[in-house]
């Protein structure tokens, strides 16, 4: 077994890290760290297929996210909003490193871990906008003896509360459902509308979030596992929209005006067929047979990655593609590119939908590591001002920025690539939530802490940038 450079996603080696893997004894150790961290996102593949038959596939037998301290089913014993410490402390500013592909291909177990510059702001104190959302109950007042004999109990997950609920594990049909609801709620606010169809037909559902002509596209889930992306999309489309009908600012940002003079075009599922799989497991399949004679990459399809194809759809679209690097070269539950670029039906629609219009920036949103991707090599040069862009971006959400993506090999081919090298506007790749050194999606009902409370201003952040600033528009 071996392992090879993947796809863009998240890198990030603590400082805790560095600190145990010094000395020779530790380098075996050190390949090993790398190998599960890397492996979050796609960075690194195992050649040697694991039997699909360890797969297990239900979701109520599947929670092991090490976070987890508790059951699904479990009574809710959060003791919300308090933070939980993670496995990994959250990528420290400074901390990015890249990993260089081994040139030959094959035969190299050890990676060639190369420190890259920081591109990271200096810490700053950055006002946390004033939360929106309603607070969560606080404990009884003492000075009433009834009270306080009979603390309240701990606050569950309540705080959004809404038509979107983040706390499960957000299917395609809880998707559709969910879209529907808010264009009903909304409806001055929000359209629905469709970017194409995924290989077994699903609808790639497109939210259209304000009214302005200006336009910045947002999109969630290309890869399978990381469906957090697209619960995390459903609930900021929610947010804004109640917000815009509401008080008309969200934090410190002016929602009405903003979104009267932008629309957010999103994308909450770019791959519904392979969520499916990792939430319904392999008897939700069209066509079972395909799939399990697919190469497994994980042991699970809980951590599933591909289209139902078995092509990675972040390594699929025409950005260099011939030069990425492709380890596993037929279809599979992850790392595979394609036989050619553009082949798959949800990538041909991303496309299309970018093409057909014209928007100022975009974001791509994945899981895991808490950084932001913002530049390769092809393209930084050519985007002006986007460096100070993602500055305030990592400002804004505490996420480290990553160096310039030098390595087509590795970087090539994602969705942000193809943006950038096609209109020459900015383009993040964004992974949200904390490394955790799994590659199971994580525990949905911490969603608050894993996702919103880092991103919930991004929409608006990226929207206000996109009004303020439209590269040559
Ligand atoms: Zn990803």
């Amino acid at each position: 077994m071996f392992v090879q450079p993947g796809s863009h996603c998240s890198i990030n080696i603590t400082r805790q890290h560095k600190v145990r893997l010094r000395g020779k004894p530790a380098l075996l150790l050190a390949v090993c760290l790398l190998s599960g961290f890397l492996a979050s996102c796609g960075r690194f593949a195992v050649e040697g297929y694991m039997s699909r038959d360890n797969d297990t596939a239900g979701y109520n037998e599947m929670n092991e996210d090490p976070e987890t301290t508790y059951g699904l089913n479990d009574p809710v014993e959060i003791s919300y909003p308090e933070h939980e410490p993670t496995d990994t402390p959250e990528p420290e500013h400074q901390q990015g490193q890249e990993v260089t592909p081994d040139t030959e291909g094959i035969n190299t177990p050890e990676p060639s871990v190369t420190a890259m510059p920081s591109e990271t702001p200096e810490p700053e104190v950055t006002p946390d906008p004033a939360p929106t959302s309603a607070p969560a109950p606080k404990p009884s007042s003492t000075h009433d003896p009834k009270t306080a004999v009979t603390p309240a109990p701990t606050a569950p997950p309540e705080t959004l509360k809404g038509a979107v609920n983040p706390y499960v594990p957000y299917t395609y049909d809880q998707m559709r459902e969910d879209c529907l609801e808010l264009e009903a709620l909304y409806p001055d606010i929000i359209s629905l509308d469709t970017a194409g169809r995924s290989v077994e037909g699903r609808d790639l559902t497109l939210i259209k979030l304000g009214k302005g002509d200006k336009k910045i596209i947002l999109c969630g889930s290309h890869h399978a596992r990381e469906y957090i992306s697209s619960t995390y999309l459903m609930k900021m489309t929610e947010e804004y929209a109640k917000a815009y009908y509401g008080s008309g600012s969200f934090g410190n940002y002016d929602v009405r005006n903003i979104l009267d003079q932008i629309c957010i075009y999103i994308v909450p599922m770019v791959n519904p067929d392979g969520v499916n799989l990792v939430i319904n497991g392999i008897e939700a399949v069209g066509d079972k047979e395909a799939v399990t004679a697919m190469a497994m990459l994980r042991n699970t399809y809980r951590e599933w990655k591909a289209n139902i194809n078995g092509v990675d759809l972040n390594r699929q679209y025409p950005a260099e593609w011939e030069k990425k690097y492709d380890e596993v070269g037929r279809p599979a539950s992850e790392s595979f590119k394609g036989e050619s670029s553009a082949t798959e039906p949800e990538v041909k629609a991303m496309m299309e939908l970018s093409k057909a219009n014209v928007f100022i920036l975009a974001a791509s949103f994945h899981t895991k590591g808490n950084v932001i991707y913002w530049a390769d090599r092809a393209t930084v040069d050519l985007i002006p001002g986007v460096k100070d862009l993602a500055k305030r971006l990592s400002k804004l959400t505490k996420y480290s920025l990553m160096p310039v993506s030098e390595d087509p090999r590795i970087y090539a081919a994602g969705y942000e690539n193809w943006f950038r090298l096609e209109f020459l506007r900015p383009a993040f790749c964004i992974e949200l939530t904390p490394y955790n050194n799994t590659d199971v999606p994580h525990n949905d009902k911490k969603f608050d802490d894993l996702v919103w409370k880092n991103a919930k201003y991004i929409g608006l952040f990226l929207a206000e940038e996109a009004i303020n600033n439209s590269w040559g528009l």
